[in-house]
């Protein structure tokens, strides 16, 4: 569980990808137990106007329709701290463990993941600490409004 997992890497990748959409820079991996990629995206609240596609529900939505099953012993990688609608979700779903690039920027519902017993790891990512600080000087309106701030 690192920095350079696949899972991780893939979630990295998507954090940029919406940064260079113009889009708030967080990405999110879905692996499942066996280590197989399910479903990979980015938050796309300002390329799709939408109010719920944070990076981790993009994931989600890319790896479609799966059985309770599929979720068992997965693991949820994202560049940031889940808020508390992503974390509902890895919950409501029953990952194993949520892997997260930082939480410095912004700390959402790991308590409650841990609660529910779901494993916890923050691998201090000095890169996506890095590419939402930009963001967030750039645009801090934006910031706020993605996490439902005014
Ligand atoms: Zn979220």
């Amino acid at each position: 569980m690192s920095q350079s997992d696949a899972g991780f890497i893939a979630a990295l990748d998507e954090a940029k990808k919406g940064y260079d959409e113009g889009g708030v820079p967080i990405g999110a991996c879905l692996v499942a137990a066996d280590g197989k990629i399910l479903g990979r995206g980015h938050n796309l609240r300002i390329q799709k106007g939408s109010a719920t596609l944070h990076a981790e529900m993009s994931a989600l939505e890319n790896a479609g329709r799966l059985p309770a099953s599929a979720y068992e012993g997965a693991t949820m990688y994202t560049t940031l701290s889940p808020c508390d609608m992503c974390t509902g979700a890895c919950i409501l779903y029953k990952v194993k463990r949520v892997i997260l690039g930082e939480n410095t920027t912004f700390l959402g519902g790991e308590e409650h993941l841990q609660r529910k017993g779901i494993e916890v790891v923050n691998v201090k990512s000095a890169e996506c600490e890095a590419l939402m600080a930009k963001f967030i000087k750039e645009r801090p309106g934006d910031w706020n409004e993605d996490i439902g701030e005014q």
